[in-house]
């Protein structure tokens, strides 16, 4: 029988997902990559294989009210496709791993509730990540999960980029800059040497421009800053979170507006960025449709605000050697990229206009000081090569057997709970039926 492995990015509005296949006596290959998204408004599911091409898209009915359906109704899709199969382990993505975790970890009951306990420092992802892998705990208890955490890629920061300058006493606990994005940005690390082997030694500027978006400063494929601190909201202007904003705001919204910490929260990470300065929209590729002046200023404030940090993480860096863009706005959008470019003009980017509209990977002239790079991101790739190395599955088939790895191996899709069964019944004959009308 095939082996399998699964990865799982949960987000608030979408689950994506990668299933890997180990033929006998050969090595993982990926065998489908996918995702649920509009979850909470208009669900879709769509797969492709390993080769781009797309299978199993299906519009779902609005039964995929939350992340815990979606997990339901993605069960159900990987039984009725890999039914039977020996899942060998699933990783994850977890945005906060604290001060504690500094990579990749096996998920137990007790790692599980430390990693609750960092769910007021990210509160848009973490309860998403968690309730996949409880979910994952439910129906496959026997089978290891591995928590991969945007933040160990970051552990490399000097002290003095970790600090929060306030008085130290608050600061003995979790109070420092942390930095986000770390998967994507270990991912692209991780392919210089091989997309832009001239670049892969020196200093580079990652822009991850997505519904989050940041910067990392690398040296010699390591972090050196990152824009994110505490929590992720600092940084760059975002789809829907503002950014650095001076703290005295945040007084301001308390004493003067007396707001509670709970609406805070919900401006900060829900109503801010891209979506608060035009009060249209947080996708960037609709304001760059829009011609409304609050549209136009949202977008030029999204690229003021990179360069303006970009010249920052030059600074902390002592020159630059190339800038490379990646992620939903850095990998689709020439308009945002070109204009982020010129901003930076003065450290020596000099932008070739036709191989920037045609996504590079090079985008800068043979003449540019600076060099400038379209690399897609993988983190999802990134994920499935830490759980892999941590349960000992890249290696001869046959597993680890120290201790800490030994959980048996024996999962399999699983029996979904009987409380379940019908309201997944439900979900699964809605989605197939729509998916067998489209076909
Ligand atoms: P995340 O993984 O953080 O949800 P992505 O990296 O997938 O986000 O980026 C999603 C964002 O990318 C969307 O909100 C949209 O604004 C932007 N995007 C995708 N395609 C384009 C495009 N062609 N032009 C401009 N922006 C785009």
């Amino acid at each position: 029988m095939d082996d399998y492995a699964l990865v799982l990015n949960a987000g608030s509005s979408s689950l994506k997902f990668c299933v890997y296949r180990r033929p006998l006596v050969e090595s993982w290959r990926l065998e489908a990559r996918g995702q649920i998204e509009g979850i909470g408004t208009s669900p879709r599911l769509s797969v492709k294989d390993a080769d781009g091409r797309a299978f199993g898209n299906a519009r779902m009915q609005e039964e995929i009210r939350n992340g815990r359906d979606a997990l339901d109704f993605l069960a159900i899709w990987l039984r009725s496709r890999y039914g039977g199969a020996r899942v060998l382990g699933v990783g994850h993505r977890v945005v906060h791993g604290g001060a504690q975790f500094t990579g990749p970890t096996v998920v137990t009951r007790e790692v599980l509730a430390e990693l609750y306990d960092l769910v007021p420092l990210a509160p848009l992802h973490q309860p998403h990540n968690l309730a996949a892998i409880e979910a994952v705990f439910e129906r496959l208890p026997d089978v290891p999960q591995v928590a991969c955490f945007d933040t160990s890629f970051h552990r490399t920061l000097a002290e003095v980029a970790q600090v929060i300058p306030l008085p130290r006493d608050l600061c003995r606990t979790e109070l420092q800059r942390y930095g986000f994005h770390g998967l994507s940005y270990e991912y692209i690390a991780s392919v210089l040497p091989q997309e832009a082997p001239e670049i892969a030694g020196g200093r580079v500027i990652v822009a991850h421009l997505g519904s989050g978006s940041s910067l990392c400063a690398l040296n010699e494929g390591k972090s050196v800053d990152n824009s994110f601190g505490f929590t992720a909201l600092d940084g760059l202007c975002m789809g829907t979170r503002p950014g650095a904003i001076d703290p005295g705001v945040l007084l301001y919204l308390f004493q003067n507006l007396n707001l509670s910490p709970k609406d805070v929260e919900t401006i900060l990470y829900k109503e801010s960025g891209l979506l608060g300065i035009s009060g249209i929209s947080n996708d960037m590729r609709v304001l760059l449709a829009h011609d409304e002046p609050q549209a136009r200023l949202a977008v030029d404030y999204f690229v003021y605000r990179a360069a303006k940090e970009i010249g920052a993480l030059a600074a902390v860096l002592g020159g630059v050697e190339a800038l490379v863009f990646t992620a939903g706005i850095g990998e689709n959008s020439p308009e945002i990229r070109r204009r982020i470019c010129e901003a930076s003009r003065w450290l020596g980017v000099e932008l070739d206009t036709e191989a920037n509209n045609s996504k590079g990977p090079r985008i800068s002239g043979p003449h540019s000081k600076v060099s400038a790079w379209v690399i897609p991101t993988n983190e999802e790739l990134m994920i499935a090569r830490h759980t892999g190395a941590l349960l000992g599955l890249n290696g001869e088939r046959g597993y680890r057997t120290s201790k800490e790895n030994d959980h048996g191996y024996k999962g399999s899709t699983g029996d979904r709970p009987s409380e379940d069964a019908s309201r997944i019944d439900r979900i699964q004959a809605a989605a197939v039926a729509e998916a067998d009308q489209r076909s």
